[in-house]
């Protein structure tokens, strides 16, 4: 049996462990065309700031793959697919056999049309080799310009402004954050940024690069007219799952490629997982691309498991955010956008409070959290992540979740006719959260490099117990 794996992220990591539990002899081949083993792609803002060194970069040494036989192809990418002949084209035309495929290829960087976009100076923010490329340049920039307010932006202009390079976030939406937070915490971020120093514009975009007759970046012009000067260019709007190679094989795809619950694609022995796939968002009902790291660790598990003859389910996930910038702390799943008062479906709970600097929203929808937003007090994280998870009627103990009482009276609340727990430390608090997850997500959790524990502060607080 020969296993090949396209893509050599966490997906892929997985997946190989979930192969080999069941079958210690077939041959796994990982294709991937970044030169390196996999690495922890959500540090490298974090690297670019100096906070991370680069031995913590990789997520897995050479040693794991050798321990589990499998045999990377370093530097070739999948270029195209032959269901019919069960084969990959790599690039260069050679063509790899298959009896199971795996598609692990993540997402590409959506770049929007701006003139003068192409060359030097402008660069997306997903990978090793972008990162390697903005730190080339930091010596000559001393002001950049960061197209995108979400988190990728946000996490990349902190990291240029921690080296001493003046940053201007040009943002499309009139929102910081727009998928994750809504109006009235969007002014806490701007307020935060305002502090740091860092310039903003929101409600516009870069519609051209300027060039000096050099080539070189000398500024952005936008939408409204406004010329922002800049050497460096920062294009950070969003990711798009990377189906290019994909094209003609006949597989379906939506916005990324179209999975069942055993992260099986419309072709025979073609799995996928990860940045790539729409899988099942359980909030919303409905398949969809949610790009992060847990979650593409599990699907890479059970189609992992799968792809070697077992009979895993995906049971869904939904989006779960965790994200610090300047010192603001925020917490967010699901729909943590809804706005007080505008969709009858959802209420509302909000408890705000400026001085002590506390923010605390809940959507309930059909007596069911739908989302919450956490800002800098982001200790409630993991209950509600587990009250999300377990759908629990949260009506008897609702107006609970925001209120500003003790975390103790707050975990009575919710936990009113439920076994009785000893509720005097934090720890209680987080261990209760902890408890309402599945067993699967929890086994995902335990697997989580503890490296990406200590940066992604809530995942930190479910990782760590
Ligand atoms: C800066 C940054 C910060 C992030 N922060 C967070 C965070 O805080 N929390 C969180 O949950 N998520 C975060 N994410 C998202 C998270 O990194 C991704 O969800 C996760 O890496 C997806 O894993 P994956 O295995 O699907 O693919 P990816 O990690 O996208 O990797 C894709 C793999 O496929 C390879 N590949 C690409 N094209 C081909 C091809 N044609 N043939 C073969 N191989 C190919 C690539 O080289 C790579 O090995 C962040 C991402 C970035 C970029």
């Amino acid at each position: 049996m020969r296993y090949v794996i396209a893509g050599n992220s966490v997906a892929a990591v997985a997946a190989i462990e979930a192969i080999r539990r069941r079958d210690d002899g077939g041959e796994i081949v990982v294709i991937s065309p970044e030169p390196r083993t996999a690495y922890c792609r959500p540090l490298i803002t974090y690297h670019l700031a100096g906070q991370v060194p680069s031995e913590r970069l990789p997520y897995k040494q050479e040693g794991f793959y050798r321990a589990r036989d499998v045999r990377v192809i370093y530097g070739k990418a999948l270029e195209g697919l032959e269901p019919e002949k069960g084969r990959v084209v790599l690039t260069g035309g050679e063509r790899l056999e298959y009896d199971r495929l795996l598609l692990a290829m993540g997402a590409r960087p959506f770049i929007p049309p701006m003139d003068g976009v192409e060359g030097p100076g402008v660069y997306p923010f997903t990978s090793i080799d972008h990162m390697e490329a903005v730190e080339a340049h930091l010596k000559d920039w001393r002001e950049v310009v960061v197209v995108g307010a979400g988190m990728i932006g946000m996490k990349a202009a902190e990291a240029l402004h921690s080296r001493g390079v003046r940053v201007t976030i040009v943002e499309l939406l009139d929102k910081i954050l727009p998928v994750v937070l809504d109006n009235a915490s969007s002014l806490w971020a701007q307020e935060t940024l305002e502090k740091a120093g860092v310039e903003y514009v929101l409600g516009d975009s870069v519609v051209a690069v300027e060039r000096d007759p050099q080539g070189g970046v000398r500024g952005v012009t936008l939408k409204s007219g406004t010329f922002i000067p800049c050497q460096g260019v920062i294009v950070a709007v969003g990711v798009r799952p990377n189906v290019g190679p994909l094209e003609g094989s006949g597989i379906e795809v939506n916005k990324g490629v179209i999975v069942d619950d055993r992260m099986e694609t419309s072709l025979e022995n073609v799995f996928a997982a990860g940045d790539l796939v729409e899988a099942y968002d359980l909030i919303l009902g409905a398949k969809r691309p949610i790009q992060l790291w847990p979650l593409a660790y599990r699907q890479g598990l059970i189609a992992g498991a799968n792809l070697a003859g077992g009979r895993k389910r995906y049971v869904g996930g939904f989006p779960i955010n965790s994200v610090g910038f300047f010192g603001f702390k925020v917490a967010s799943a699901g729909l943590s956008t809804v706005e007080p008062g505008v969709e009858e479906s959802f209420e509302v709970l909000v408890y705000e409070d400026r001085e002590k600097g506390i923010f605390r929203k809940a959507v309930v929808g059909n007596n069911r959290l739908m989302g919450f937003l956490l800002l800098n007090d982001t200790s409630r994280a993991g209950i509600y992540s587990g009250l999300i998870w377990s759908r629990m009627d949260v009506s008897p103990f609702k107006d609970a979740l925001v209120e500003e009482v003790s975390l103790a009276e707050a975990c009575r609340a919710v936990t009113r006719g439920m076994e009785p727990w000893s509720f005097d430390s934090m720890r209680d608090f987080r261990r209760m959260g902890w408890a309402l997850f599945p067993r699967s997500y929890r086994k995902h959790f335990t697997a989580m490099p503890s490296r990406i524990e200590e940066v992604c502060a809530f995942e930190s607080e479910v990782c760590t117990i």
